[in-house]
């Protein structure tokens, strides 16, 4: 039965009147949830974000008779980022805009119900970056989170797809517009905002799930009370050891107001610990793309964050790229994994950040431990300064030394990063994280940009190209390949095993205790590989190519694995929009992806369909 929505919102605010601020710690049953490996309930498959099953029908040995067991076509033909939740049975799927969510029975296969929001596109989908893609939903308390493109943030009946409440997160009329999938912790639903190239300023903002009622929100760059930086408190890694950041850490690092435009936007995955109450996060790219136009570091763009769940208070904050000149965006997701580093156990925090460095930070205090590439062709920095914690900077692929209007060249990788968004994967067995990847470097050329609310705000031209120097050893070895599947240990810092792939690998990849790991390519497969060796066991070509995350779950005591496809994204812009230029002056559209993947036409069209897998009989 539904709640009466008034005497509900009564209730709550004579309760917070006689209590003062609440600090409720309300469970909306997630971390139960996911406890069990029946289920996919949250984007990470557990608030660690390790995408590891315990399932272990589907093995290394049988996985090669893997079969389709049914599809479903969404009925949208954009770009299909994220993948499904499998809750007490009932599978739910989304689409890219116009973000329709699906509740579908395992048992019939038949839609038990279906919602499609009502958003104005002529508003909204010009101000989407790259594709029109959504990562995904949340589910908690008995509700469906859905994360509308318009910036709208909606709570949905799980049983009926009844809406319960809606909340305006943004305004896409100053070029904000959401992509990521929100996240519920305790009695809140967190979410953040895209549109870095638009100037907008980045936040993560949590709202109550009964009432959709804002609790907090955190911005990205700007003064301590927008940030929630508490300068006697909140630390970082300076100085080779964990120190506080001090008062105004983020203004005094721009000139100007340049900070109400600068980016740091928080389109990627966040993660918790339950243990510890922190939220963590990345923040993307400091607005423009131009770093002539914003000298400074530019904090706290480009950083991982950890934040009081109940607060939003920052515990500590870590740039992994200051005063960013190559659109490096730092929103990559953060796994949480206790392992021993340098002989200590450590609570560890890992993160593979798009500038082509796998990071190792203890996620109690923000201790930077490890720092070491994943793609050994990465040459914009020759290393991380472990005292410091900052990048060396190799001076010929400094784009702001280069100049304004000089077109610098060779600089590996290219804007959209060694890794995307797709998630890796975690294998407690063999304690290696399983990293989709890029293999591409880039020409990129700054030009001056006027900043006018919700008009593209990019100021940098770009065209991407293969990476010659190989994956592993860093030498020249004349790839061709667009992309890479690879195994890394990040208590070493050291790749086990990388697999090329001809594209992109833009698939969030899953790992299960029967000793594979599976994840798809953007030709449209999707491939299991044994997790140890990175041999690759099943192949199977869906519909088009696989931009999603691949999850995996049980119905009626039997595992299956399931992913949307559906070609689009960054990489699969050229397709999904039809675009041909190679280089685009505008920076509008394509961000200079188009010509690096036009080939995929000869393999790929259009189109989504969750495709399910499974065992024979
Ligand atoms: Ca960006």
């Amino acid at each position: 039965m539904k709640k009466p929505f008034k005497r509900l919102l009564l209730a709550s605010s004579v309760a917070a009147l006689l209590a003062g601020p609440s600090l409720s710690t309300a469970n909306s049953g997630v971390e139960k949830l996911t406890q069990n490996p029946a289920n996919w309930a949250s984007w990470g498959g557990n608030y660690a974000g390790t995408r590891y099953s315990e399932l272990n029908q589907i093995t290394a040995s049988n996985v090669k008779n893997l079969q389709p067991a049914w599809s479903f076509s969404t009925g949208v033909l954009r770009g299909h980022e994220g993948g499904p939740l499998v809750v007490n049975d009932v599978i739910f799927v989304h689409t890219p805009f116009p973000n329709t969510v699906y509740a579908l029975d395992q048992k019939t296969h038949a839609i038990i119900w279906e919602y499609t929001p009502t958003q104005n596109a002529e508003v909204t989908i010009p101000v989407m970056c790259c594709d029109t893609v959504n990562r995904g939903l949340a589910y908690g308390d008995g509700k469906i989170f859905l994360q509308q493109s318009d910036t709208v943030l909606t709570a949905l009946d799980a049983k009926t797809g009844k809406r319960v409440w809606s909340v305006q997160n943004g305004d896409p009329k100053l070029g904000m517009t959401n992509t990521n999938a929100p996240l519920v912790v305790k009695d809140k639903v967190l979410t953040g905002i895209s549109g870095g190239e638009f100037g907008v300023r980045g936040f993560i903002a949590a709202y109550d799930i009964d009432t959709g009622k804002l609790a907090w929100k955190g911005y990205s760059v700007g003064p301590d009370a927008d940030t929630l930086i508490n300068p006697d408190k909140t630390t970082t890694w300076k100085d080779g050891k964990v120190s506080k950041v001090g008062k105004e850490s983020s203004t005094s690092t721009w000139e100007g107001d340049q900070w109400k435009i600068g980016g740091g936007t928080t389109w990627g995955w966040y993660s918790y610990d339950p243990k510890l109450n922190l939220v963590y996060y990345g923040s993307g790219n400091p607005s423009t793309w131009n770093p002539v136009q914003r000298p400074g570091d530019n904090k706290w763009s480009m950083s991982i964050w950890a934040r009081d769940a109940d607060t939003g208070e920052v515990k500590w904050v870590y740039q992994m790229t200051p005063h960013d000149e190559w659109d490096y965006d730092g929103i990559n997701e953060t796994v949480l994994v206790d392992q021993e580093v340098k002989g200590k156990m450590h609570k560890t925090l890992v993160h593979f950040d798009r500038n082509g460095f796998g990071y190792t930070l203890d996620r109690e205090d923000g201790a930077l431990l490890v720092a070491e590439k994943f793609d050994k062709s990465v040459n914009w920095a020759s290393h991380v300064d472990m005292h410091t914690g900052r990048p060396q900077v190799v001076a010929k692929y400094s784009t702001e030394q280069n100049g304004q209007d000089v077109n610098s060249k060779g600089i590996c990788p290219a804007a959209l990063g060694s890794k995307n968004q797709q998630p890796v994967s975690y294998s407690p067995q063999t304690g290696l994280f399983y990293v989709s990847g890029n293999h591409l470097c880039m020409e990129y050329e700054p030009f001056e940009v006027s900043y006018t609310a919700g008009q593209p705000y990019v100021g940098a031209t770009l065209s991407m190209m293969p990476a010659t120097a190989d994956a592993i050893t860093g030498k020249e070895a004349g790839d061709t390949n667009l992309g890479q599947f690879t195994a890394y240990d990040a208590k070493t810092g050291k790749i086990a095993w990388s697999n090329k792939e001809q594209f992109s690998v833009w698939s969030g990849s899953v790992a299960t205790a029967g000793g594979v790991v599976f994840y798809g390519t953007l030709e449209g497969y999707l491939k299991a590989v044994d997790a140890k060796s990175g041999k690759e066991l099943y192949k199977f070509k869906t519909p088009s190519g696989i931009i999603g995350n691949v999850n995996t779950w049980s119905y009626n005591g039997k595992q299956y694995v399931g992913v949307l496809s559906g070609i689009g994204g960054w990489a699969g812009i050229g397709i999904a929009a039809g675009l041909d230029d190679g280089t685009d002056k505008s920076g509008s559209e394509g961000l200079g992806a188009v010509g690096a993947y036009r080939s995929l036409n000869s393999y790929t069209k259009l189109g989504g369909t969750f495709t399910v897998f499974a065992l024979p009989e």
